[in-house]
């Protein structure tokens, strides 16, 4: 990397991404007395921000620091667990208030804006950073960087170069390309040697051929459990959250939560069941259904059941006991019981991959945190260097548990180079 004849900057502190991570950890940097400039590739800052929770940005969840760190699996939550007791969820919840922002609490334990805009969020971020003396540069992509002496030189398009002794990294992972995230991050990470867990999409709608799947495209399913089968037949994983059956897939959710695991093994032959009535034993089941058939003239299955399921669904999950079509509960014999019961607690669906990175709301795997300093977010061993947001190897579920851990990453990393 040639640096002469360069225009560029000079800074005490460069964060490369003005997403969820880099803004809040320039703010709290430059609050803490940095010189602080923020290096953004796209024209605007805060991209994802602005496209989440459906546009309303789920910012942070109502769970408690252990339920929250837990659902990042084992390494995520021992690494997450410091960042989460330095700034829990009631905490993101506080300083949002203060920077005008308040929220609210809202169904499966999400957090939004009492506005409902996500604008309002990435607005405040974005005011926060630059009443605190943020330096904001859009249009500025970085395209490598190297450390000479106490220093480092970011390159950045446009033969611009800037300079500073602490750099923070975190130019998101690799999901919706479009928004900007591109996967720049990994390139620079393998340049410096550092160890790549092999990024996947993750949060992301589950495929199937199935086609009696496609053909109940527009069916939500609310409050069923879907559990993740693995080729040898055994559940590695559960969510229970809403579903939803679209023309490729399973979408919602329950199959996103789960979509992680299928992106790291996409050839294995998964499947998911899906129990429609998690709170229902088998037996309570099997005696309502022998209650049905006792009942006089012919009442329809699918209104009798615990909750009402939808006639093509029915229709689907007596396909799949058996039956050539919706029986009526009197003509239910006794292993034909069993088999619908069976399908009820444990629709089973086929799943052949994921949409994808298109679609993905984040990215699993990224730079393995056994080189991160889990209170500080240094890199193990490189002077000055900070990597934390989606860039790192940590993925959580859907519910404000990424922006939450975002944030929580971001306040270690510019606390750390803070004066105050
Ligand atoms: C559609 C969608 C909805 C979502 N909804 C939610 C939600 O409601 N709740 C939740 O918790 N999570 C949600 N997420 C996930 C959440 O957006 C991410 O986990 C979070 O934004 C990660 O923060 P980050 O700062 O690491 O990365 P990002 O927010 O992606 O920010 C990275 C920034 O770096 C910039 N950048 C990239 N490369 C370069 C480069 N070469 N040079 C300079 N800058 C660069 C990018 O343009 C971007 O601005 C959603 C994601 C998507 C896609």
């Amino acid at each position: 990397m040639d640096t002469t004849n360069q225009s560029g900057w000079n800074a005490e502190v460069l964060v490369v991404g003005a997403g969820a991570a880099g803004l809040w950890a320039a703010a709290r940097a430059a609050r803490g007395g940095r010189d602080v400039l923020l290096l953004e590739k796209t024209p605007r800052t805060g991209t994802k921000v602005l496209a989440s929770g459906g546009t309303r940005c789920n910012l942070t969840t109502t769970l408690s620091v252990a339920e929250a760190a837990k659902l990042f699996r084992s390494k995520g939550e021992r690494f997450l667990r410091p960042a989460f007791q330095n700034l829990p969820p009631q905490a993101v919840r506080e300083r949002f208030a203060e920077w005008g922002v308040p929220t609210e609490v809202a169904p499966l334990e999400k957090i939004f804006p009492t506005s409902g805009r996500a604008k309002d969020v990435r607005d405040a971020m974005e005011r926060e950073a630059r009443s605190a003396g943020v330096r904001i540069e859009l249009d500025a992509a970085v395209t490598g960087l190297r450390r000479d002496g106490d220093v480092w030189s970011v390159q950045v398009e446009g033969d611009r170069v800037a300079h500073a002794p602490h750099v923070l990294l975190c130019p998101g992972g690799q999901s919706v390309p479009k928004s900007g995230t591109t996967g720049d991050g990994y390139g620079w990470l393998q340049s410096l040697d550092l160890p790549l867990i092999p990024p996947v999409p993750a949060l992301v709608p589950l495929t199937t051929e199935a086609s009696w799947v496609h053909a109940l495209t527009g069916i939500a399913w609310a409050d069923g459990e879907l559990r993740l089968i693995d080729p040898r037949g055994k559940a590695i994983t559960r969510r229970r959250r809403p579903v939803l059956f679209t023309h490729t897939g399973l979408s919602g959710p329950a199959a996103m939560d789960l979509s992680v695991h299928v992106a790291q093994a996409p050839d294995a032959a998964w499947f998911v069941r899906l129990d429609l009535f998690p709170d229902e034993e088998r037996d309570t089941l099997r005696d309502l259904l022998i209650e049905l058939g006792n009942l006089p003239g012919k009442p329809y299955l699918g209104r009798l059941l615990p909750a009402a399921i939808p006639k093509r669904l029915l229709a689907a999950i007596c396909a799949q006991a058996g039956f050539d079509e919706v029986p009526r509960p009197s003509e239910i014999g006794r292993a034909a019981r069993h088999e619908l019961v069976e399908a009820l607690k444990g629709l089973e669906v086929p799943i052949h991959g994921t949409r994808g990175w298109d679609l993905a709301e984040v990215t699993a795997g990224g730079l393995d945190l056994r080189r991160v300093d889990p209170r500080t977010m240094r890199v193990n061993g490189i002077e000055g260097l900070q990597v934390f947001g989606e860039l790192l190897d940590l993925d959580g579920p859907i519910g404000g548990l990424n922006f939450q851990a975002a944030f929580a990453c971001a306040e270690l990393a510019g606390g750390f180079l803070a004066n105050d």
